[in-house]
């Protein structure tokens, strides 16, 4: 899928948040425009419109927005995977290394089955630790995963490569 054009301009760049360094990928203004907003979930949705898939995943919590919208198009549950202590519920975790310390996510013990095939979704791919963390994690109930879907990959963090071989990985936006 080629970098799409109309959505990069409406991406907005803030330096040094929410740490001095950090060049962040502010979605809110592609958000707040309806056409955008849906150009994004069709886009991100066509790769798998055809891969059985049953649940999407969205991480936490930009990835729940446009995950709703990609289960609504795939015709799928949405499942939420988030930080340690926010799920009311039993939870499974996958433990993962950030540049410092570790990070840890968890998912609703009984929200994905075996037979489940899985669309796994965020708003930004960076160094693709999260993502790949949710790989294991899903792994962990014996469900497929079909793929993933980014609405933005920061191509110079290389995150793509940390996530598992032979899992098709769509991104809108790439810069
Ligand atoms: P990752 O490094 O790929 O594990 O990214 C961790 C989380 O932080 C993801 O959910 C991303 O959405 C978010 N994130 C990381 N870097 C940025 C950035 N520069 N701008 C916006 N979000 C980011």
């Amino acid at each position: 899928m080629a970098s799409d054009a109309f959505l990069a301009r409406a991406i907005r760049t803030v330096p040094d948040f929410p740490k001095p360094g950090i060049q962040f990928k502010d979605v809110t203004p592609l958000l707040g425009n309806v056409d955008l907003l849906r150009r994004a979930a069709d886009l991100l949705a066509a790769p798998y419109q055809a891969q059985g898939v049953t649940k999407v995943i969205g991480i936490e919590s930009r990835g729940f927005i446009l995950g709703t919208m990609l289960a609504d198009r795939l015709e799928a549950g949405f499942v939420p995977v988030r930080k340690q202590g926010k799920l009311p519920y039993t939870v499974v975790r996958t433990e993962y290394a950030l540049e410092y310390g570790t990070d840890v996510i968890e998912m609703h013990v009984d929200a994905v089955a075996s037979d489940d095939v899985i669309l796994i979704h965020d708003d930004v791919i960076a160094t693709g630790g999260t993502a790949a963390a949710c790989y294991d994690l899903v792994k962990g109930t014996g469900a497929k995963v079909a793929g993933y879907a980014f609405l933005l990959e920061l191509a110079f963090l290389s995150g793509r490569h940390r996530l598992p071989e032979g899992v098709p990985c769509h991104v809108a936006i790439v810069t």
